[in-house]
């Protein structure tokens, strides 16, 4: 499987590119800038998309800052299921991210749009921050994120941006339920159970999610992360197998 992203998704993007001016135009004619927001299930290809707009953009001479959460590799980075990488900046619920922009700006350096994985980590108050670098600062915002957590219940920053982008787009879902229809929601399961309490955020809840949480205990269940159909999550049905037709692989 190749997640490219959708041709609707990308001609929308491209649309949008169009009509943004060179850095030099935009000083003389301050374009409005945009806060859009990128949501789907686990392994809908977000980061891969958030890699292609990051491309878009820098083809057309924009300079970005790559933004992500809770990354575990040691060396912060966005990447993706085909292979692409690139180097992040990590944030961490206390950063403000209007003063991790004017810094750059303070170093010399441009910032014209901002590239946010993970972005269902954000707290609220980021979310803000990030409308407010979009109105006052004229700096694009592209924000990646999980819909929903296992409790089908929206992440605190997808909640904000949500309510706060100018565009909000559901990532056209590849990843699919047993069943075949299209995924969803990400069910936490525990040994042969899907579990709908507890903590919100445990650190499989992001690709590459399919890996147990952490290593179990001896005689402890593991924890992973399965993408069902509403009709199966809620029922609790895992299918033939628990990583039937359709479900990436563990890695
Ligand atoms: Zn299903």
């Amino acid at each position: 499987m190749t997640p490219t992203p959708p041709a609707g998704q990308l001609a929308a993007l491209d649309a949008s590119l169009g009509v943004v001016p060179a850095a030099g135009d935009r000083r003389r004619h301050p374009a409005p800038a945009h806060l859009v927001f990128f949501h789907g299930p686990m392994d809908c290809g977000k980061s891969t998309l958030a890699l292609q707009v990051d491309h878009n953009q820098s083809r057309q001479g924009r300079h970005g800052l790559l933004l992500t959460q809770d990354d575990r590799s040691g060396t912060p980075q966005i990447s993706s299921r085909v292979g692409l990488q690139r180097a992040a900046i990590e944030l961490d619920a206390d950063t403000d991210v209007r003063l991790l922009v004017r810094d750059r700006w303070a170093a010399g350096h441009r910032v014209d749009y901002l590239i946010v994985d993970e972005a269902q980590f954000l707290t609220g108050e980021q979310a803000e921050q990030l409308a407010e670098l979009v109105d006052e600062s004229h700096v694009d915002v592209y924000a990646f994120g999980l819909t929903t957590d296992f409790r089908t219940r929206l992440f605190p920053g997808t909640q904000r941006l949500f309510e706060l982008a100018d565009d909000v787009q559901r990532v056209q879902v590849e990843v699919l339920c047993w069943c075949g229809l299209p995924g969803l929601l990400n069910a936490r399961v525990v040994g042969d159970a899907v579990v709908r309490e507890g903590a919100t955020v445990v650190v499989a809840d992001t690709a590459p999610a399919l890996q147990p949480a952490a290593a179990p205990a001896a005689g402890e269940a593991t924890v992973r992360y399965q993408v069902l159909c509403r009709r199966h999550f809620s029922r609790g049905q895992l299918g033939p197998t628990p990583t039937g037709p359709g479900q990436l692989a563990l890695r």
